[in-house]
């Protein structure tokens, strides 16, 4: 007899065996095949993970699932196993981890049938004298499609004018047929489209130690902003596309960088497929399909498209691997850089993180010789990299966080015809609405923490649950109308900059003003005409875009970040300096970075600015394992809400209690409340374990998993854990 042990979407950590459908045949059946089946009172979609013959369940009790959805298995196995792994590691229920693993459309139930374009051929040895001299419009729609040997798409005959309409007609008669398009993948001699660059020394040294290794390696190609990173991405998927074999390269975001799928697609005469959020269900899941049957060697994503198959690997490549997206932050929280090692050491096939600021884990596995640490330390193409310059604006006056010898910097710039690029992390007009006659702000009611003003459209805004509120005419507490903005965000400092400087544009780049599509890239076009302008914007600005007329970056508040309780603060902050910098100064505009601080003689901040990332992330690691802290340990928080002041501490503090033979070497801090502990409406709290044994930390998460499902407040709570948690 055989047993169905089956993955369900539920919150309990453990698989559900069911008896195969009635009338199957057994033999059929597979690891992989989705099933239809009856779970307590729903119908849900699961997946097969394991076929048995024994079960724990009285055989009274086994359910016969109903259908079998699939012939074939949907994935290969070794995506299932990353999936199980993740789950297992990251502590997340097994089923809900395999399903997550699938595209949505296929976790609902949707046929494995991607889309196909179909075209038309003409059917041999029919010519055009076949049809009737009277019938001008079918001839002329036969002679169309015979000048296409390989078919031609409907959509093709539309735009050449054929009567699209007499198709069927043609069909009918047996003259033309209609076929799949299959992508006939050009000749190893014909992949591109565009010559490669030369490289240059480093470039091609990386190269080198990529290519002529076999099976898995890590690689961290660690390469300044211009240094040409992307070069050595395109020229070692080529590597592997002329071998038949297929990349897959993850980015931080593609929504605001369709550039670099561009530059994947100018470059390579193959299908590319892109996976990420903008898609429908049916799209992401035909762009799936394309890589999972090996239609398209190229297959660029974001963060889940980790989960994507390949049907021959060759490659992985993961850009920006100090990018915080790519840890989920809810849910599933999985980091995606860290299971693509996993999944590159599965597959037996080399893995390129690359970054200007590398993560200070990854920089540690290459000290550990675990990485293999390409450097790239010139720009390509003779450009200068920026000077940074700290300027100390303590005691200073500032006009609405703008100091005078920065103004007088921005002016130099701009009369010499350059754009200015200004950055500052907050969006909105100002951080917070104060009463001038009684200090009370205006805080959200929601969360512990001051709602932002907002001027276009006028609005409070809560950065937190995103609750908004008309601007108050009064204040709150005493009535006063003498309600002040007090900071700047994105709005003010563009306010402020064009009152300045009447004659040139100054141009938001924020969430607010790229909101609507097409924004970012009519921004992208005005900046592109080179014509001198002051951009001002959040991290958006840092992330990918290239503005090559821009030679001053300025950064009006380098201290967000200094003194932050989380430990990873200053990385961060530094990481964030520099992507912002690299902006600046490209070919022939040697560029320069302003740093506003009230703090010009912090050392890492010194030292970052004088003598570069590497430096600084070896002396912040110095730092780390002086205070045991990651990379030197391994973290697990467990966070609980409720909706009840008091009870997510309460729970956790209970759950500790119980806590009796718990190994000594692990450290336990908490709970207390979260940094914010009123968020959205709910009370949180939050519990942190470190400990040097990875194995002994994922042992008594596991135990303590089982304490908290079964723990009499459970349903009154919500807890998760965060394992390697990125936000502390
Ligand atoms: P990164 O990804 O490291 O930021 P890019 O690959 O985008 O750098 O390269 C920056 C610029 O330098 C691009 O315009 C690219 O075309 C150019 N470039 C890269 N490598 C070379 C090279 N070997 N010779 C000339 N130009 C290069
Ligand atoms: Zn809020
Ligand atoms: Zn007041």
């Amino acid at each position: 007899m055989k047993i169905l042990r089956v993955a369900i979407p539920s919150p309990l950590r453990k698989l559900f065996d069911y008896l195969p459908p009635i009338d199957c045949k057994t033999d059929t059946l597979e690891r992989g095949l989705r099933v239809r089946i009856t779970f307590g009172r729903r119908e849900v979609i699961g997946l097969i993970l394991e076929i048995t013959d024994k079960t724990d369940v009285p055989l009274s009790k086994l359910k016969s699932a109903l259908e079998v959805l699939d012939q074939q298995p949907l994935q290969p196995n070794y995506i299932l196993d990353l999936a199980i792994w993740a789950a297992d590691y990251y502590q997340y229920p097994i089923g809900e981890a395999a399903l997550q693993s699938l595209p949505t459309y296929l976790r609902k139930g949707g046929l494995n049938e991607p889309s196909h374009t179909f075209i038309w051929k003409a059917v041999p040895p029919f010519t055009v004298d076949d049809i009737s001299q009277r019938a001008n419009q079918q001839r002329d729609l036969f002679k169309l499609i015979t000048e296409h040997p390989h078919g031609i798409s409907k959509e093709a005959i539309k735009a050449e004018g054929g009567a699209t309409q007499l198709l069927s007609t043609l069909l009918e008669k047996g003259l033309i047929k209609q076929e799949r398009l299959v992508h006939a993948l050009p000749a190893a001699e014909h992949l591109l489209k565009e010559a490669p660059l030369t490289l240059n020394t480093e470039q091609s040294t990386a190269l080198k130690k990529i290519t002529s290794q076999q099976g898995f390696n890590a690689f961290l190609l660690d390469g300044i902003t211009g240094s040409g990173k992307t070069e050595v991405y395109l020229q070692a998927i080529h590597h592997y596309l002329k071998q038949n074999l297929q990349a897959l390269i993850l980015v931080p975001e593609i929504g605001l960088t369709p550039q670099t799928v561009h530059r994947f697609q100018s470059r390579f005469r193959v299908p590319v497929a892109v996976l990420h959020s903008g898609l429908t269900d049916k799209q992401r899941f035909d762009a799936w399909a394309q890589a999972t049957q090996g239609e398209a060697p190229i297959v660029i994503g974001t963060r889940s498209a980790i989960f994507t198959p390949l049907k021959s690997p060759g490659i992985i490549i993961l850009d920006e691997e100090h990018d915080s997206s790519f840890k989920q932050q809810e849910g599933f929280r999985y980091s995606a850089r860290d299971l693509a090692v996993v999944r590159a050491h599965a597959e037996q096939v080399p893995i390129i993180l690359g970054s200007a600021t590398p993560s200070l884990e990854s920089l540690q596995n290459c000290v550990l010789s675990r990485y293999q640490h390409l450097t790239l330390k010139t720009r390509a193409g003779n450009a200068n990299a920026p000077g940074f310059q700290l300027l100390d604006i303590k005691k200073q006056p500032l006009n609405n966080g703008l100091s005078a010898a920065l103004l007088e910097a921005i002016r130099t710039h701009l009369n010499q015809g350059t754009q200015v690029l200004v950055f500052i992390n907050r969006r909105g007009f100002s951080p917070s609405l104060i009463c001038h006659d009684c200090g009370w702000l205006a805080e959200c009611r929601r969360c512990d923490a001051r709602m932002t003003l907002h001027h276009s459209p006028a609005h409070l805004h809560c950065h937190h649950c995103d609750s908004q509120r008309p601007v108050p005419k009064q204040c709150d507490h005493c009535g006063s109308q003498d309600l002040k903005p007090v900071g700047a965000g994105t709005e003010r400092t563009e306010q402020t900059l064009a009152g300045l400087f009447p004659d040139t544009p100054v141009i938001r780049v924020d969430r607010d003003s790229t909101s609507r599509k097409g924004a970012m890239s009519k921004i992208m076009d005005k900046v592109n005409t080179g014509a001198p302008c002051i951009l001002v914007g959040t991290q958006m600005l840092a992330k990918g875009h290239h503005f090559p007329k821009v030679t001053l970056v300025a950064i009006l508040d380098a201290d967000a970040g200094l003194f932050s309780t989380d430990f990873r603060g200053m990385e961060r902050t530094a990481q964030m300096i520099i992507q912002v910098a690299g902006r600046a100064g490209r070919a022939d505009h040697p560029g320069s970075v302003i740093l506003q601080t009230h703090h010009g003689d912090h050392p890492l901040l010194t030292l970052l600015t004088t003598q570069g990332y590497e430096k600084f992330a070896l002396e912040e690691l110095t730092q780390r394992q002086k205070f045991q802290l990651p990379p030197f340990c391994y973290l697990a928080i467990i966070r609980a809400e409720a909706t009840q002041s008091g009870r997510a501490e309460a729970f956790l503090q209970s759950m500790r209690e119980q806590q009796t033979n718990f190994p000594e070497s692990i450290q336990w801090s908490g709970p207390f409340p979260s940094p914010m502990e009123k968020k959205a409406g709910v009370f949180r709290a939050q519990l942190l374990l470190s400990a040097t044994n990875r194995p002994l930390l994922q042992n008594t998460l596991s135990r303590l998993c089982l304490l908290l499902t079964d723990h009499p407040l459970a349903n009154r709570v919500r807890w998760s854990i965060d394992v390697d948690p990125y936000d502390l």
